[in-house]
């Protein structure tokens, strides 16, 4: 049985971390309230994703799981991106976020409003190499935000097959099923698997 800590603070990307690893038969060990938020300063996923599973092997001496997520919008050239948390400043909301999204998006038509949401998931362990894998999710930014469930960016992202709802109108398993995250997290336990 794999066994790891869960490096993310947020708890909604903590709670579909734990849908699909634990429906996986993969073990998962609270984040220690006394380790502080690492500053995700790092100008990639992947690089972000290891400094924040490597701060929890050093705080547990456990092996650590971490993921790091960006939305990519192809008419902003990928903004935001791997700035995807502080897009409308260092303390957004994620209502500001997608508020400035939209702003951003303005007098662009629906053909030219497709994105993508990215996701690295890293293992790191206390000794030898990190276990990297990706997932992603093609998609478009909706015009105005819709549906309560989800989190971030997902009111206002439409994936593609979605019958034009966006990630917010989905429940959970239906996200989990199809989204960035879910796809790297199912990446992941395969590779574990053939270890
Ligand atoms: P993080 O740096 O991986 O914590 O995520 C960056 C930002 O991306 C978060 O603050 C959210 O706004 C957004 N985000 C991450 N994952 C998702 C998702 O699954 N749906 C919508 N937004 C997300």
């Amino acid at each position: 049985m794999n066994t790891f800590v869960l490096a993310t603070a947020n708890p909604h990307k903590a709670n579909e971390m734990r849908a699909v690893l634990e429906g996986l038969g993969i073990e998962l060990l609270e984040r220690p309230e006394h380790v502080a938020d690492v500053e995700e300063d790092a100008d990639t996923l992947e690089g972000n994703a290891l400094l924040k599973a490597r701060a929890l092997v050093r705080a547990t001496g456990r092996p650590a799981v971490a993921d790091d997520t960006g939305l990519f919008v192809d008419a902003l050239d990928g903004a935001p991106g791997v700035y995807s948390a502080r897009y409308a400043g260092e303390n957004a909301t994620y209502a500001d976020n997608v508020v400035k999204l939209l702003e951003s998006l303005e007098g662009v038509s629906d053909p030219k409003r497709t994105a993508r949401f990215r996701t690295v998931v890293v293992v790191a362990y206390p000794e030898g190499e990190p276990l990297v894998v990706e997932g992603s999710l093609n998609g478009a930014i909706a015009d105005e935000p819709r549906g309560d469930q989800g989190f971030g960016y997902d009111p206002v992202f439409l994936p593609e097959d979605g019958g034009g709802r966006t990630l917010a109108e989905m429940s959970p398993e239906e996200k989990n099923a199809i989204s960035h995250r879910g796809r790297a997290l199912r990446k992941l336990a395969q590779t574990l698997a053939q270890r």
